[in-house]
């Protein structure tokens, strides 16, 4: 069911937290339209445009795209969207990014997924991939039949190299020193919820009675006009 007003709303979350799912969980319970600018960003580049061919460049050496792209994309995004209610994922990620977003689509709510890196690198550990096919098994809740190897070919198994312990934590340190600034900004603002939790199961729950809490107000909000 959807707001009655527009809400906005921006989810943040490092590498592997479970924000897809958990995005994905919002967009199916509360309607709210889901604004990836990577996922733009690899639109553009795919069909060519003149921002996409802007972006590829940086994309394809895994930098951030500058902030003057990705805003067009972004606020564009949001126009188009209309009077939807929307939450934004993977931006903003510089606090330039954050502050002009607040200036032209001030934020009713963050949520920031908050789950301990070391739970983060344990889980990645254990995902194994089916190269192929792009099957995914995870050791000790989805494990293949006979470990180490596919359950439809029974080809063998690997780890992505990005996957390995150290990799991910140094992804993880990359994600918090890039993102600091924009949860100071946003904590001074008072307007992040920190989501603690260690799966999924642990973390809908709460983001969903934050929802639903959002959602009553903004309806007693439009009775008393
Ligand atoms: P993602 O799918 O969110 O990891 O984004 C894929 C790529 O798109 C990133 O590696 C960046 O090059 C670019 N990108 C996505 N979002 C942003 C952003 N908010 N600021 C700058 N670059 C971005």
């Amino acid at each position: 069911m959807l707001f009655s007003k527009v809400f906005r709303m921006v989810i943040l979350g490092a590498p592997a937290s479970g924000k897809g799912t958990i995005s994905k969980r919002i967009v199916d319970r509360f309607g709210f339209v889901h604004i990836s600018p990577g996922d733009m960003l690899r639109l553009h580049v795919l069909h060519g445009s003149d921002l996409g061919k802007k972006a590829k460049k940086y994309m394809d050496e895994g930098k951030l795209v500058p902030d003057e792209i990705v805003m067009k994309c972004v606020l564009g995004r949001i126009t188009e969207v209309g009077n939807k209610s929307w939450m934004l994922d993977g931006f903003p990620r510089t606090l330039v990014q954050a502050e002009r977003l607040s200036a032209s689509e001030p934020l009713h709510a963050v949520i920031n997924l908050d789950v301990p890196h070391d739970v983060i690198i344990e889980r990645v550990k254990g995902r194994w991939i089916h190269l192929s096919s792009g099957r995914v098994y995870n050791v000790g809740f989805n494990d293949p039949k006979v470990p180490g190897k596919d359950d439809v070919t029974g080809e063998d198994l690997v780890q992505r190299a990005d996957d390995k312990p150290d990799v991910v934590a140094e992804r993880l340190n990359v994600y918090e020193k890039m993102l600091r600034p924009v949860l100071n900004y946003y904590q001074k603002q008072e307007l992040i919820t920190n989501f603690k939790g260690s799966t999924t199961a642990e973390i809908w729950p709460q983001v969903e009675k934050f929802l639903l809490a959002k959602r009553m107000k903004a309806v007693a909000e439009s009775i008393q006009g």
